[in-house]
């Protein structure tokens, strides 16, 4: 049943047998060269130029006023939450349908996660579902959402970009306005996305990115902060590099803080990577029309950009019809040598987070019974 779609894959990447992966990374000369020339340097570490220059790369394409680089995108998450002084007392609202860094970050914290589903076209936390939630087991006390039942504190709103799909990040961040919530993108599957002109990751006053292995553009491991408020920024920078009072000399630090500086070396290569965003953004999109051609005339759906947002088409993602169909399909790509996936198992099914408080995720569930990532390399 699966193998006209099999055979449609290989197709599309050219590939008449062997493997094909779902991600691969590309890197080039000028990749490589960057590396020798920053190990030649010997500033390999948390001192160099490219870790500002990169910053100030990201500046320039996303548009944002400031960008803090990091060690990875769980750590990007763990320092927005911390700018926002959430803690153990408070609550914040996310997605089951995520990837589990997004929610770990917030138990780091010390806080709790509330889960709340997502809307069915953009896969991202929905801000209707959201605003009922609050209407129904929220109240505001003195200017602070208060969960009614457990009177903690509803302080943040982490939403997710899944797959580099937009979401309605204009409406949630109105919802939250009005119950003074702040909100932190998690846009590390979406670099190159944008709602309208304006890129993910800069709407909220904190976004968050990251450059795994796996994303658009990668530097091995790494992440970064886009922060609107240069108080902010400043204040990422020095948590994310051990607190230090800025000396000559002398070591003083007037906070905890964290090693979450990115390395010098790592900036090298995401300097180069992040030129390649561009081309990559370019053929993934192509590599998408063609997948649009390929299930037109079938009973499943590819995954489109919501109306009036662009997505980076990291994944291509594809609906079976049930559960059974999602299995058999994981299954057919997997004998033939087509590397696919399941979406991540909802967070609420994990053990560490069974009796987090949620509301009914039936989209999440839905979406997770059916959706396949099929290969999605820009360069095979
Ligand atoms: C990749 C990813 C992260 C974490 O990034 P790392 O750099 O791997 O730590 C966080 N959230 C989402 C949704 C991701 O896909």
């Amino acid at each position: 049943m699966f193998e006209d779609l099999i055979q449609g894959i290989r197709r599309i990447f050219e590939q008449p047998e062997g493997s094909i992966p779902l991600h691969a990374p590309w890197f080039d000369e000028e990749d490589e060269l960057a590396v020798r020339d920053c190990v030649r340097s010997t500033f390999v570490s948390s001192v160099g130029a490219e870790i500002s220059a990169f910053e100030q790369d990201l500046v320039t394409l996303t548009g944002a006023a400031h960008a803090v680089a990091v060690v990875n995108g769980t750590a990007a998450l763990h320092t927005a939450l911390m700018l926002l002084d959430v803690g153990p007392a408070d609550l914040v609202i996310t997605q089951s349908f995520t990837f589990i860094a997004t929610c770990n970050a917030i138990s780091y914290t010390g806080a709790s996660s509330v889960f709340i589903d997502i809307d069915a076209d953009t896969l991202g936390l929905s801000p209707e579902a959201t605003s009922t939630w609050l209407e129904a087991q929220c109240e505001m006390r003195n200017g602070e959402c208060r969960h009614r039942s457990s009177g903690r504190h509803v302080k943040a709103c982490v939403p997710m970009h899944s797959f580099g799909s937009p979401m309605r990040i204009e409406a949630l961040l109105k919802v939250c306005a009005e119950w003074n919530i702040t909100v932190i993108e998690d846009a590390a599957e979406a670099l190159g996305s944008s709602t309208g002109v304006q890129h993910a990751g800069t709407f909220a006053p904190i976004g968050t990115l990251s450059f795994n292995g796996n994303k658009i553009v990668t530097c091995g491991g790494g992440g970064a902060l886009l922060i609107h408020d240069e108080r902010i920024a400043k204040k990422a920078k020095h948590l994310t590099t051990q607190a230090k009072v800025p000396h000559p000399w002398a070591f003083a630090h007037d906070h905890i803080g964290y090693n979450y500086r990115m390395p010098n070396l790592n900036a090298a290569l995401a300097r180069t990577q992040l030129r390649k965003l561009p081309h990559n953004l370019e053929v993934k999109r192509e590599l998408h029309v063609a997948y649009r051609a390929l299930f037109k005339d079938t009973p499943f759906t590819l995954v489109e950009e919501p109306l009036g947002s662009t997505s980076n088409y990291w994944l291509n993602a594809v609906l079976l019809r049930d559960q059974a169909e999602r299995d058999a399909f994981l299954k057919a790509c997997s004998e033939a040598g087509i590397q696919s996936r399941p979406a991540w198992e909802l967070i609420t099914d994990q053990p560490m987070f069974s009796d987090a408080i949620k509301a009914d995720l039936l989209v999440s569930r839905n979406m997770q019974d059916r959706l396949v990532n099929i290969p999605s390399s820009a360069h095979p």
